[in-house]
């Protein structure tokens, strides 16, 4: 029996999943490919950990490292294929290599400067499954709760983090932050259906408790064109699409 496309999801925090699903098979690692084991300063995360939970286990371990996942909602395989950070660092910081199995079933291991790795983005080829991430850290030399606390409180302040959304939807241009460009060109709190362009941060698109996935790629799109309109600058989108959409789906 063909069982169609594979798509590995995380834990959905920057996936935009169309609104009639995701066709084929949809893999979510659990069991040992969600766990750690922790050797001293060097960790082996399975691809289904949640990321807060491998912060509470470097905490119980005594490690620093990690602090640029701070709030990052998502697991460890969302972390590499997307190379999520923050300002206090990003994944590939500390990934020395990480275990794939490949569209075919083979498993290989890939050196972290084999990954591709770029700013909220890794060079994987399409269809392969992080199962497993080699991590380098630290002993912690007291510092690091500190550290997470204020980075913590600084994003409470700034962030929608009580309402829905796929965090940033957009990666920031060379030099620029998306979320000036949108606010500049007045679309902060602009809505479309129940999708809503934050007041708070312009670069969340939030669901407001009723927003279909069609509102929020409207939105998405909408705010492109207008940026592309009035600054010259082509947004790239961080969010990454999930399911039936065409290839052209957020084109302005
Ligand atoms: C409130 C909020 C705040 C956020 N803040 C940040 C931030 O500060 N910095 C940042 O970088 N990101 C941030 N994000 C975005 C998101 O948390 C990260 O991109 C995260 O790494 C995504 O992980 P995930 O497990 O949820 O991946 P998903 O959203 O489930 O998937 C993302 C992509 O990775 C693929 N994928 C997931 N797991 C695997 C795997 N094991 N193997 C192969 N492919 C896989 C999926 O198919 C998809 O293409 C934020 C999101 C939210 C909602």
């Amino acid at each position: 029996m063909a069982l169609g496309p594979v798509t590995v999801l995380g834990r959905g925090s920057n996936a935009l999943i169309h609104d009639d699903g995701i066709p084929g098979v949809c893999l979510v690692l659990k069991g040992e490919l969600a766990g750690a084991r922790i050797d001293g300063t060097r960790v082996q995360a399975g691809g289904g950990l949640y990321l807060n939970v491998l912060l509470r286990r470097l905490d119980e371990a005594g490690l620093a490292g990690a602090e640029a996942f701070a709030g990052v909602p998502g697991t460890v395989g969302g972390a590499v294929v997307m190379n999520a950070g923050t300002s206090l660092g990003e994944a590939k910081d500390l990934i020395e290599a990480i275990t794939v199995v490949l569209p075919g079933g083979e498993v290989a291991e890939i050196a972290g400067e084999d990954c591709g790795f770029a700013y909220r983005h890794s060079g994987l080829p399409p269809g392969v499954v992080v199962a497993f991430a080699g991590l380098a850290l630290s002993d912690d030399d007291g510092s690091r709760a500190a550290i997470r606390r204020a980075f913590l409180e600084r994003r409470k302040l700034s962030q929608p983090l009580s309402q829905p959304s796929c965090g940033s939807t957009f990666t920031n241009p060379p030099g620029d932050f998306a979320a000036r460009l949108i606010q500049e060109a007045g679309l902060k709190g602009f809505t479309i259906g129940g999708a809503q362009i934050s007041d708070k941060h312009a670069n969340f698109f939030v669901n407001l408790g009723d927003a279909s996935a069609e509102d929020i790629r409207r939105l998405i799109v909408h705010a492109r064109r207008t940026v592309l309109e009035r600054f010259g600058v082509r947004l790239t989108p961080e969010v990454k699409l999930l399911g039936p959409w065409p290839e052209d789906a957020l084109e302005p």
